[in-house]
């Protein structure tokens, strides 16, 4: 064998759970630890997580706390503090930096069981690993609406451009999307000097957290494994909350459109071909439409169709995260296990947390995962608009 442990992809998740399993386990990936996390949350210009600051990809929950940094937190009376993005890019830098000489740039392209292991078809050849964790992330490419594939005067916000080096001042700038990517997108154009248009197919909706924070507990977590597996992948997938822009962007968004300076249109038709909103003609339009695509998609349809592994709409039918002897799933791949947040960064920590102990002959037990870390339920109600 190769290696002890191999992790496809070396994303928030990959990184993680390397860091979780130390010098026993590599990563392969076409790009750098984090780069992608990175680009994307560069682009967007993002202050602060949205996830409280128990989520990081080290393995203490409360290793942010003390953690050195300064201006760490984004506070808002009893809602759980948030880290700030720069705070988090250090922590998780460092972690990077350390799992980096284990990383290798290559992409998985097929996947074979061999006796005691895995055999791993890469662009860099063949590797062998006793176990296998595919973390590949959470969608393949940017998802762009018909009106604006093949324009050059609109950019996705998760494309390879540089989003917030684009020169806005005093441009005219559609926005299109409704979600927290494009509330924070559009604060930052403000900001930069543009005349923004933020172009939506429903009206702004505050949500603090990306589910109900009862998936991150036992309370919610015993009912969802009480279900069978068909039923728990589409109840993962519907009980996110979609398109929501939680308060430390809603506010000053909501603020500055009331005021006049940020323009909101609600359409549910596609802009037309000019980039004109309602007679607003554009210099151009950034989307921040989401992604696109299953993640690993082209892995676990082969695994399925070859070796027989079992999908629910595509995702792995896991049990903690295990798919087979010895073949791990992170990420979104997660859900069948760990329910609406298996995308997140908290899902990130719990699957390294299960994968590990499985490696460990351990059986994981799955009310400890959901009991070991801080409630981060808020005291209040989550506003709901
Ligand atoms: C802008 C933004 C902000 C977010 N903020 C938060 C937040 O505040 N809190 C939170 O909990 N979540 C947040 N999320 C959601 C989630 O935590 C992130 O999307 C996170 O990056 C997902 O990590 P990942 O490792 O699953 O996927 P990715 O970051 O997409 O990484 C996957 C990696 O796998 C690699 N890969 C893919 N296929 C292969 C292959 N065949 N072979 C080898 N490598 C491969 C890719 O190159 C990539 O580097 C945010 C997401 C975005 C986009």
């Amino acid at each position: 064998m190769d290696t002890e442990t191999l992790i496809i992809g070396a994303g928030i998740h990959g990184t993680s759970i390397a860091h979780r399993l130390g010098e026993s386990s590599r990563v392969i990936d076409p790009q750098e630890p984090l780069a992608q996390w990175r680009r994307y949350t560069g682009n967007t210009g993002m202050t602060a997580l949205r996830s409280p600051f128990v989520h990081h990809i080290g393995i203490s929950p409360n290793e942010l706390l003390t953690y050195d940094g300064r201006n760490k937190w984004l506070r808002n009376g009893n809602k759980p503090k948030r880290p700030r993005l720069e705070f988090f890019n250090i922590h998780a830098g460092n972690i990077a930096r350390k799992i980096r000489p284990r990383w290798e740039q290559a992409a998985a392209t097929a996947i074979h069981p061999i006796p005691d292991g895995w055999r791993v078809e890469t662009t860099n050849g063949d590797a062998t690993a006793r176990n296998l964790v595919l973390a590949p992330g959470f969608a393949a490419k940017p998802l762009i609406p018909e009106w604006a594939q093949g324009r050059d005067d609109a950019y996705h916000v998760f494309s390879d451009t540089d989003i917030q080096a684009l020169p806005v001042r005093g441009q005219r700038i559609a926005i299109v999307g409704g979600g927290i990517t494009a509330g924070q997108v559009a604060l930052s154009m403000y900001e930069k000097g543009a005349n923004v248009i933020l172009v939506s197919r429903h009206k702004l909706r505050q949500r603090d957290v990306d589910s109900d924070p009862c998936y991150l507990e036992p309370g919610c977590m015993e009912a969802f494994w009480q279900l069978p597996p068909q039923f728990r992948v589409p109840l993962a997938q519907t009980e996110r909350y979609s398109g929501s822009i939680p308060w430390d962007v809603y506010r000053p968004l909501t603020t500055l459109i009331r005021t006049g300076k940020i323009q909101h249109v609600i359409t549910k038709e596609e802009p037309n071909g000019k980039l004109a909103f309602k007679g607003n003609d554009v210099d151009i339009a950034i989307l921040a439409t989401g992604l696109t695509g299953a993640p690993g998609r082209q892995l676990t349809n082969q695994l399925e169709d070859e070796y027989g592994l079992q999908h629910i709409q595509g995702i792995p039918n896991t049990t903690e995260c295990k798919w087979a002897p010895r073949l791990y799933v992170s990420g979104t791949l997660a859900q069948a296990s760990l329910g609406p947040f298996a995308g997140n960064i908290a899902g990130a920590m719990r699957a390294g947390e299960a994968i590990h102990e499985h490696i460990e002959g351990q059986s994981p037990s799955r009310r400890r995962l959901y009991s070991s870390y801080p409630s981060v339920r808020p005291r209040k109600p989550m506003p709901t608009i």
